[in-house]
């Protein structure tokens, strides 16, 4: 496998130490499935073992039997992963899957591997959970060690239990608000993680003010969901990329859906809130407009920014795309440098820009959505070209109703004013 050099991004992975496994249930959970493909391997005992770590103190650590990324692979992991990176700082992600399912010794064991392997470097974590699993034990540890908390939570407690629901079917909102109120009580830094979907769509506004006002969240990220049915004889049942004439999950937001959403949440923050609520969509937008890449991939203008490892090692291209086609390897086999910056990997980020169809490529809106995930792209557009985006309309809906307040902090942010001046004025 030839590699790239020198390195055109940083080397960036999100690690699955659980795997897929969940403690709920979402019903458009796109990773559940995924047990399917990658079925937890049986630690050896060789592997339980442990290399370096086994003679740190407190070397073992729980839960590292059955479901779950072994001791030694970790240490591995962890070794390589530091010593890779070309940056003094090096940013861990725990993600899922629900990477709770791991204890919090495992955790513990984890930032002790940090500190003996790390050389100087500047280490962080984050970690992305759906918060059912917190404990003041674990906020301790979250707070102390500085970690990030993202926090899956999707609006109104009517919104959140439309669909995220645990392994017995019931709502899990106020389970995940107690744990916000934890979170926010031993004063542990959080993101909150949300989705837009067919039911929340229909209140954008009782969805946005909820995260401002009753949860006073200053971060907020909110990813549309959308996904198609395919039934396959594995028992997965959401359809991959190239699959054709699949409809589309009841749960899924709709492309105009989407637009009217993110508008309406837009007119509210635009006139009370730039420069005190992020809101992801909209700082990437801006990004776009200033013409410098925005802090999210999918409305970047190549993708290969974050590889995911699965718990048994496995390194796919995207969390989206763990699928057999899109493994890179295995980091008991192959060097992460080869699979993240190889010939595989280097044709997956190249596909978003290169796979564009003439509408995108020749769209007033390209420089802040460049067609956005390629996951979404099963359109066709009105000549019959493939690779549309599915939220194509919704987007376009979008930019052409920022545009000007885009225009207007662009302007502001050249002249060295706050684009915070844009809320001055109002309706433009
Ligand atoms: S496929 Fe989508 S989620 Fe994955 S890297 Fe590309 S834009 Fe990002
Ligand atoms: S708005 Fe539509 S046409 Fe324009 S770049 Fe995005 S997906 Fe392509």
């Amino acid at each position: 496998m030839s590699t790239v050099y020198p390195f055109a991004r940083p080397l960036y992975v999100m690690a699955k130490p659980a795997g897929p496994k969940c403690n709920l249930r979402c019903q458009y959970c796109y990773y559940l499935e995924k047990q399917h493909l990658a079925p937890s391997p049986v630690p050896s005992p060789e592997e339980e073992g442990g290399g370096a770590a086994g003679s740190l103190p407190s070397g073992r650590f729980g839960g590292g039997r059955g479901f779950g990324m072994s001791p030694k692979l970790l240490e591995q992991y962890i070794r390589d992963y530091i010593q890779l990176q070309q940056t003094p700082d090096v940013l861990f992600t725990w993600h899922g899957g629900e990477p709770m399912l791991k204890p919090l010794s495992f955790y513990q064991q984890v930032v002790r591997l940090q500190k003996y392997y790390a050389q100087g470097k500047r280490i962080s974590n984050s970690i992305q959970t759906n918060g059912l699993l917190l404990t003041p034990e674990w906020c301790k540890f979250l707070h102390d060690e500085g970690w990030l908390v993202g926090i899956s939570i999707d609006g109104t407690q009517e919104q959140h239990d439309a669909y995220r629901l645990d392994a017995v079917g019931r709502g899990t909102w106020s389970r995940v608000v107690r744990s916000i109120h934890l979170l926010n009580e031993y004063g542990v830094e959080w993101n909150a993680m949300a989705t837009a979907n067919h039911h929340n769509a229909k209140d954008p506004l009782a969805f946005y003010h909820f995260f401002r006002d009753e949860l006073r969240c200053k971060f907020l990220q909110i990813s549309p969901v959308v996904e198609r049915i395919k039934e396959h004889s594995d028992g997965r049942h959401l359809a991959q990329l190239f699959d054709e004439n699949c409809p589309i999950a009841p749960f899924s937001i709709r492309p105009e859906e989407w637009g009217k959403f993110m508008c309406t949440i837009f007119d509210e923050w635009v006139r009370h809130d730039v420069g005190e609520v992020f809101v992801q969509l909209f700082d990437a937008a801006l990004a776009g407009w200033m013409g410098v890449p925005p802090g999210v991939c999918v409305y970047a203008e190549e993708c290969g920014h974050a590889a995911v490892m699965e718990h048994n090692g496995d390194v796919y291209s995207c969390d989206h795309f763990v699928f057999p086609e899109y493994k890179l390897g295995n980091i008991r086999t192959h060097g992460l440098l080869q699979m993240l910056y190889g010939t595989k990997q280097n044709r997956f980020s190249r596909m978003k820009k290169e796979a564009l169809p003439r509408q995108c490529r020749e769209c007033p809106w390209l420089k802040a959505c460049h067609g956005e995930c390629p996951r979404l792209r099963f359109l066709h557009t009105a000549d019959g070209e493939p690779g549309l985006n599915y939220l194509c309309a919704g987007y376009k809906i979008f930019f052409q109703h920022v545009a000007p307040y885009m225009d207007y902090m662009r302007s502001e942010l050249i002249a060295g004013r706050p684009a915070s001046n844009v809320m001055k004025f109002g309706r433009i």
